[in-house]
């Protein structure tokens, strides 16, 4: 048994032993399972579209004076909800931004979050008592802004195929998803994922820090729809300490969503620790649904999506035949897809979907198959991951990063 003061004395004087959860996946799968002296710290993380995203933002509309109260704000296009406070006379706003609010089928609150933390000028239109009012603005503009998850990092999530016959357009594709259970879409982190270290939230609790879209917030409990078996947390930090790469925009068949990540780091105190921290991919199940229904007929495990598979796309620009409109880019829901056969990887989620619409094999990565687990024959090809593991995995080594030189505390 360790104590928590222990371990931050530990962090202080340079001695803990901080592990990532890869580090400490790597051990479990050679069965060198480690013991409690051996590690103090283990940072995990999680990298997707993850929809209860919002952001609570005050907002400079006009000069004080200007109009009574806002009936309506758009940012950059994407409908707010001005209140709770009336704000009365004071010519900025208080508004919450939904992550998956759309200005349009391919923008929306996620865009906009990142658009603000990237330095980009945003348009304020707001109408009041019959007037429009108009203002361009900056993050630094904004005296306050903080982005809240209601339901982040689920533990595990579930994995859709269609067994009609239509494609079916849904915010779980990006392509309409072809029929006859001949494709899969999925999301999680998996094994790194931190709520699948920490199933019953023994240590992650109200009050416990994290990194926030690469921000340092705090966990404010459970989420929305979390239960003992599929829990997720809700979170909150600062807009303006943010790192755009860590968040964005991701266009499904259904529109805009949000895209959010979430690191954590776990003390090891105990035996009990190590055995939930030694969970791998192939122990945590994925359960398989219908689209047209959304009730799990069947499971798969997170190995069929992480093991042995590839976490990148990798891009040959020489087959690139200019064939006209890319129908890579105008796919790709991150617009990551450059013209003549490239990749923005600050953009890239590595979510697979070039890789199906490029007809001339520019993109490849192995995203895997759902081995179904009551038809061993059916090997359903994955054809969207909407969590980012490579992502998820650098989140890990950076917050290990941070632990180590005392810029993240326990
Ligand atoms: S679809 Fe493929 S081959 Fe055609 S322009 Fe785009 S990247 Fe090049
Ligand atoms: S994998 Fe391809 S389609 Fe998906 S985000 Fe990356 S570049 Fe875009």
């Amino acid at each position: 048994m360790k104590t928590m003061q222990e371990i931050r004395d530990r962090l202080a004087s340079g001695e803990a032993a901080v592990w990532t959860a890869m580090e400490m996946k790597e051990r479990v799968r050679k069965g060198d399972i480690p013991t409690v002296d051996e590690v103090d710290v283990v940072t995990t993380g999680s990298f997707g579209v993850m929809s209860g995203t919002a952001a609570v933002m005050t907002v400079p509309v006009a000069a004080p004076g200007a109009f009574l109260r806002a009936d309506t704000v758009t940012l950059n296009g994407v409908p707010a909800f001005p209140g709770p406070c009336p704000n009365e006379r004071l010519g900025t706003v208080d508004l919450m931004v939904y992550g998956t609010a759309a200005a349009s089928e391919i923008y929306g609150g996620g865009h906009l979050f990142r658009d603000l933390v990237d330095g980009k000028e945003v348009d304020v239109v707001a109408e009041a008592g019959g007037k429009t009012f108009e203002n361009t603005i900056y993050i630094e503009d904004l005296p306050a802004a903080r982005i809240f998850t209601t339901r982040s990092c689920f533990r595990n999530y579930t994995a859709f195929v269609n067994r009609g016959s239509d494609p079916a357009r849904t915010i779980f594709s990006v392509l309409p998803l072809e029929g006859h259970m001949s494709a899969a879409t999925v999301s999680g982190c998996g094994e790194i994922n931190p709520v699948e270290n920490d199933p019953a939230l023994g240590h992650i609790r109200p009050g416990t820090p994290l990194l926030l879209n690469g921000a340092i917030g705090m966990v404010m409990g459970e989420g929305t729809r979390s239960t003992p078996e599929r829990r997720n947390i809700a979170a909150c930090a600062e807009l303006s300490a943010m790192d755009g790469d860590c968040m964005g925009g991701f266009v499904t068949a259904h529109g805009p969503e949000c895209l959010t990540s979430v690191a954590i780091p776990l003390p090891v105190l105990s035996a009990d620790d190590i055995i939930r921290l030694s969970v791998t991919d192939d122990q945590i199940s994925l359960p398989v649904a219908d689209i047209n229904d959304r009730v799990p007929f069947s499971a798969a495990s997170y190995a069929d999506v992480w093991q042995q598979t590839d976490f990148t796309v990798q891009v040959d620009p020489l087959r690139c035949l200019f064939c006209g409109p890319c129908t890579a880019a105008e796919a790709c829901p991150t617009k990551a897809v450059m013209m003549g056969g490239g990749i923005m990887r600050s953009r890239c989620v590595a979510c697979g979907t070039c890789v199906h619409t490029c007809p001339n094999g520019v993109y490849t990565m192995d995203a895997g198959a759902l081995h179904l687990q009551d038809d061993s024959e059916a090997a359903v090809p994955i054809v969207l991951r909407q969590s980012d593991r490579s992502r998820a995995e650098a989140l890990c080594e950076h917050l290990r990063v941070q632990l180590q030189r005392g810029e993240f505390l326990l």
